[in-house]
């Protein structure tokens, strides 16, 4: 067997099993060694019931004491009995299980594992794993990888399978020579890859970590030298005269706000580029709502002035369709064509905007990944500006710098890094900075509160749309699920059209809808027919509402606080007042001061701080941070050594590192 043979050719994987790897992108024996565990859990001893803690995951030892209930609400099974070991009694509580009746006796002792909480006088826990003593005892005090799942598919399958194939694990190639893995005191790559599926001490898990997140690191880096090579320091091949740059300020005038300092610079250094004698590469860098589209707003004109044609590329459909519109209404008048480029387009209308920009018959053009199909080219491409660009990976970027003849590129991004760190990851980018909020924007005010806070908070919200503002309110969930603890978009939406009555117009967006359906939806979100958005976090990018005052995020503690910050960044565009109000359903200790950090500050820079900080001891890859880098264990703050360790080794021994056998170059972009 070898690492690029099919997961099939593996002891124990069937074809049924086959197809649920696949679920989760697992191909070839590689792909499996590289499905890396999500965390670990360790077995710890048993506590009795009087000690335990809401919202503190624990295991308890204790005795069936009640006969095993069944109930069958709704399209659901509920499976209930009651346990007890002298100290104090607990609920145990099972949905859509109803094998767990015939497992469970009343009178035996188990051990149960799981998150109690508090609901009304009782304890309870639900789905928590349960264990006969004896087997318990032996799984105490090793650490159990737990595997990223795709529905069908438990981490028992996955640990089943890895072990199969160790043998391969530690005989891997490595992408550095000896010599180099001593110098900088690394440990051999297939050491650990091995340490991180079968770890034995915690020490050893976390150098194996790094290791894996260097490795990471090092790929990163090394295709951005590349795309370095490639794009930088090209002769300008689309100068801009000084009149165009001229004519910039009569659009700089005309826009309804005075640009802040850091618009200014930014703007003052793209023409700087743009007029000079070199290609520009530039990243713009500001907090959500600091004015981005604005920057590549002038930009684009210039461009246009100069007699380019410009592209905008951005992550989904509905930005890319805001951002049209939006281009549509500030360019009005000055004869600028701008077209709309997406995947769900019909064929023709695709095939007919790809002719017209090879014609030169259209000006701007605002779109996603279609816009760097081989079968998309340009007549005169000047600009090419990529919004939310840690959305992208670095071989997209490049593809859409190598359309056209050596375009000008402006990337943007939301995403604080701290400036040594930039340096290294935007080493290919100049980077502006816009460090300050537009004039005259109020702080957005927070509260963290629990679940009983809401009855306020839908008074509040009325109030608000009263005052003709609108709200969104983010479920983690689309439909309802087993633990009736995580709020859903669709079940959610229906209880606050009663509580609100029929003059509140309430309508629910996620994922699952059609590109069009999310489009129609946004849009009467924006004009104003919609009061309240229920959504997930499919509206977290790019989205402006400036009309929007309030956001409420139900189970705020599930949720990364740097994502929290990104949906935050959703309200509090306008000059009204606008509020963020987080609802914290587990009111543990832990989520509690985690999300203080959202209540006591609006700044990016500081929550991704803290919010490493903050990590335990045994959260050893974070809670991800939602897509802001393509990084599948790497994560930039928590891994900073590494990072600059990359560096050194990519200038020092670039010719010495390779990719040959395996295939982490290609998939960690
Ligand atoms: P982001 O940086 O998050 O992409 P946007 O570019 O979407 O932010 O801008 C957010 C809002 O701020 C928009 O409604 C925009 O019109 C407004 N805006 C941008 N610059 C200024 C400014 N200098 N003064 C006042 N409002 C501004
Ligand atoms: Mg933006």
């Amino acid at each position: 067997m070898q690492l690029s043979d099919s997961i099939s050719t593996v002891k124990g994987i069937g074809e049924k099993t086959e197809k649920l790897f696949h679920k989760l992108g697992v191909y070839t024996i590689e792909d499996l060694i590289r499905t890396y565990p999500r965390t670990y859990i360790e077995y710890t001893e048993p506590v009795s019931v009087n000690s335990i803690r809401p919202g503190v995951r624990c295991a308890i030892r204790a005795k069936v004491v009640t006969n095993i209930e069944v109930k069958k609400p709704r399209r659901m099974t509920i499976v209930s009995f009651s346990v007890s070991d002298g100290t104090g009694s607990v609920r145990i509580v099972f949905f859509n299980s109803p094998y767990i009746r015939s497992v469970i006796r009343k009178g035996d002792s188990y051990v149960f594992v799981g998150t109690p909480k508090v609901k009304g006088n009782f304890i309870v826990m639900e789905m928590p794993e349960y264990y006969e003593l004896r087997k318990y005892t032996s799984l105490k005090s090793v650490m159990q990888p737990v595997y990223p799942l795709t529905a069908g598919l438990t981490s028992n399958t996955i640990r089943k399978a890895v072990k199969e194939v160790s043998y391969l694990i530690e005989g891997m190639d490595d992408i550095l020579p000896k010599d180099i893995l001593n110098e900088y005191g690394l440990m051999p790559r297939g050491q650990a890859s091995f340490n991180v599926h079968f770890p034995r001490d915690m020490e050893e898990l976390k150098k194996s970590i790094k290791r894996l997140a260097f490795d990471e690191f090092l790929s990163f880096l090394y295709d951005i030298k590349i795309l370095r090579e490639n794009c930088i320091r090209k002769e300008n091949a689309h100068p801009v005269g000084k009149d165009a740059a001229g004519k910039l300020q009569e659009f700089i005038g005309s826009l309804p706000f005075e640009l802040t300092k850091g618009q200014k610079d930014a703007v003052s250094d793209i023409i700087t580029d743009m007029t000079g004698p070199y290609t520009m590469n530039r990243l713009i860098q500001g907090d959500v709502g600091s004015g981005k589209t604005v920057v590549a707003e002038a930009a684009l004109y210039v461009n246009y002035l100069a007699g380019y044609q410009g592209a905008l590329m951005v992550p989904t459909e509905v930005l890319a369709v805001q951002h049209f519109k939006d281009l549509s209404k500030v360019f009005s008048g000055t004869g600028m064509r701008i077209s709309l480029l997406t995947g769900s387009l019909k064929d023709k209308e695709k095939k007919d905007i790809k002719k017209k920009l090879l014609d030169g018959e259209i000006d701007i053009v605002v779109g996603t990944h279609a816009l760097i199909q081989d079968s998309t080219d340009w007549k005169n491409l000047g600009l090419t500006v990529i919004d939310e660009q840690h959305r992208f990976g670095v071989n997209q970027r490049k593809k859409l710098s190598m359309k056209g003849n050596a375009p000008h590129t402006i990337v943007m991004s939301a995403t604080p890094i701290p400036r040594t760190l930039a340096m290294i990851i935007y080493a290919d980018l100049d980077v502006s900075l816009i460090s300050e909020m537009p004039m005259g924007r109020k702080r957005i005010m927070n509260c963290v509160v629990g679940t009983s806070y809401r009855p306020t908070a839908y008074k509040f919200i009325g109030d608000e749309i009263k005052k003709g503002h609108q709200t969104y309110i983010i479920c983690p969930m689309i439909e309802e699920n087993e633990s009736s603890d995580i709020e859903n978009v669709i079940d959610y939406s229906y209880g606050i059209k009663d509580w609100f009555g029929s003059e509140v117009r309430i309508e629910y967006l996620h994922g699952k809808l059609s590109e069009e359906d999310k489009i129609k939806i946004l849009e009467r979100f924006m004009d104003g027919s919609i009061d309240i958005l229920v959504s997930t976090t499919v509206i977290e990018v790019g989205i402006n509402n400036p009309n929007a005052t309030v956001m409420m995020i139900e189970n705020a503690e599930r949720f990364g606080l740097a994502q929290l910050h990104q949906l935050r960044g959703r309200v509090g565009r306008g000059d009204a007042q606008s509020y963020a109000i987080f609802i914290d359903t587990k009111e543990s200790e832990e989520s509690k001061e985690r999300l203080s950090v959202l209540e006591n500050s609006n700044d990016g820079f500081f929550i991704a701080k803290e919010d490493l900080r903050l990590r335990g001891p045994g959260d050893f890859f974070g809670i991800r941070q939602s897509g802001d880098m393509p990084f599948n264990i790497a994560d930039i703050y928590n891994h900073a050594d590494m990072l600059k360790m990359a560096q050194d080794i990519i200038l020092k021994y670039s010719d010495r590192i390779s990719f040959k056998d395996t295939k982490l170059a290609e998939t960690t972009i």
